[in-house]
C-alpha cells in the first residue's frame, strides 16, 4: 500500500477547519470538514479525526469492520455533541466525515461516511464516487428536482444535510467492496470536489505514479481555480508489491 496525503488552507480562509488522519499499520484513514465559528469547526474536525481513532484503536479490526466503523463514528459524534453542549463557544459546531479502513490482506475496503466529504475508487481507468452527498442540493438533485449542473451553482451548495456533532444521534452511511491490486481510494473534502471534476481527478491521478505528487498536484488544481475553501486528500494506493 501506497499513501499521499495533504491538506491546504487555501487561499481564502483564514483557518484551516479540515483534519485528516492516517494509521498506516491499521489501514485507517479519515477526512474530515468541519463548521462553526471562532474556530469551533477546527475543533469539530480534529476531535472527529482523534475520537475514531481512539475507538477503533479498542478494536480487533478483523472482518466485518463495518460494525466497528459504525460504532467509531456514533461515538464521535456524541463526543463532539457533548462537547458543543458543554462549551458556549463551540455551540453549533459539526463536520463532515469520510473514513476508510482498507485491509490489503482480506482485499476489501470499508467506507462509513457523514456530510460531503466524499470518497472515490479508482479502478483501472474508471472513477467512481462511493459516497452519496448528504447536502441539500444532492438531495434535490437524486429526486429530479434540479439538474447536477444546476447544483453546482445553486446558492446553498455548500449547505449540508447531515453532519457530526449537531444531533444525539446520526445516521452513517456504510459502503464496502473489493480492493484490488493497483486500485486507488481518494478520500477528500469539498474544497477539492466543487473546483475540480471527475476527469481532472482520474487524469491527475492515473498520469502521477507517486500518490504523494499526486495530492499535491490535485491541492495545488483547486488553489489555481481560486483556492476558495480549506482542500484536503488522502490517496491510497494498492500496489503489487504489498
Ligand atoms: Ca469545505
Amino acid at each position: 500500500m501506497r499513501v499521499g496525503s495533504l491538506t491546504d488552507i487555501g487561499k481564502i480562509r483564514t483557518s484551516n477547519e479540515d483534519s485528516l488522519g492516517i494509521d498506516l499499520e491499521r489501514g485507517i484513514f479519515i477526512v474530515a470538514d468541519g463548521m462553526g465559528g471562532h474556530q469551533a469547526g477546527e475543533v469539530a474536525s480534529h476531535r472527529a479525526v482523534e475520537s475514531i481513532m481512539e475507538a477503533l484503536g479498542e478494536r480487533d479490526l478483523v472482518e466485518p469492520v463495518t460494525d466497528a466503523l459504525r460504532q467509531a463514528v456514533t461515538y464521535a459524534n456524541s463526543r463532539i455533541e457533548l462537547a458543543a453542549q458543554q462549551d458556549r463557544n463551540l455551540k453549533g459546531m459539526g463536520t463532515t466525515v469520510v473514513t476508510a479502513i482498507v485491509m490489503d490482506k482480506h482485499k476489501r475496503f470499508a467506507i462509513a461516511h457523514v456530510g460531503d466529504s466524499r470518497a472515490y475508487l479508482i479502478r483501472k481507468a474508471r472513477i467512481q464516487q462511493l459516497t452519496e452527498d448528504h447536502s441539500m442540493v444532492a438531495e434535490l438533485v437524486r429526486t429530479g428536482i434540479i439538474s447536477p449542473e444546476a447544483a453546482a451553482k445553486h446558492p446553498y451548495r455548500s449547505a449540508i444535510s447531515r453532519s457530526l456533532g449537531q444531533c444525539k444521534n446520526v445516521e452513517v452511511d456504510i459502503i464496502e467492496g473489493d480492493w484490488l491490486e493497483e486500485d486507488r481510494l481518494l478520500l477528500c473534502t469539498d474544497g477539492l470536489t466543487r473546483f475540480v471534476d471527475n476527469t481532472e481527478l482520474i487524469e491527475c491521478i492515473l498520469r502521477i505514479e507517486d500518490p504523494q505528487l499526486a495530492c499535491k498536484q490535485l491541492v495545488d488544481l483547486a488553489l489555481e481555480r481560486g483556492g476558495h475553501d480549506n482542500i484536503t486528500v488522502i490517496l491510497i494506493v494498492h500496489t503489487a508489491r504489498d
